[in-house]
């Protein structure tokens, strides 16, 4: 599968690409010009992405140049370009964590050791619990967001479905 280091102006395509389970980090420094973005991608084995007009005559083969926004626009364009694949079928055991490209790890009402876990979490409402009884945490124990399929999750898969058109 492959790793993605996105230029600094492409957060949001960032959440998608994790969205869709792959190792996706963002240049750490804005300010650094664009050869140390190319030179930390293949000292970190990833692909270095980037949207922006200007880019030297001899750093154009070595980055991946994306249109600038909408994000589906952009997720098509790597699509149709081979360097992602968009499933038919999404589901939240195989992404990463949209905040900090971790992975996540499942948790179920099922299971009485998680139970105190999910219901105590601040992203979980009392009302979550009445629909849901599958949830994934990010395992960064820095973030620990809480993923659940909710209504949410319809609106992602739509968008995903647009792109893959
Ligand atoms: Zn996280």
């Amino acid at each position: 599968m492959n790793k993605f280091l996105l230029d600094s102006h492409l957060g949001k395509l960032a959440r998608w690409l994790r969205m869709l389970g792959y190792d996706t980090v963002m240049k750490d420094n804005p300010q650094d010009p664009l050869g140390e973005f190319v030179w930390q991608a293949r000292m970190s084995g990833r692909i270095p992405v980037t949207a922006r007009k200007q880019i030297p005559r001899d750093l154009r083969s070595d980055l991946v140049i994306i249109p600038q926004g909408p994000v589906v626009k952009q997720l098509r364009e790597l699509k149709e370009r081979g360097f992602i694949d968009i499933p038919q079928k999404i589901e939240l055991s195989q992404t990463r964590c949209s905040l900090c490209n971790a992975s996540l790890m499942l948790l179920a009402m099922s299971n009485p050791q998680h139970v105190k876990i999910i219901s105590t979490h601040p992203d979980v409402k009392k009302g979550t619990l009445k629909f849901q009884s599958v949830f994934y945490s990010c395992t960064n124990p820095d973030c620990g967001k809480m993923y659940w399929e909710g209504i949410h999750w319809e609106r992602i898969k739509h968008t995903l479905r647009k792109a893959r058109e």
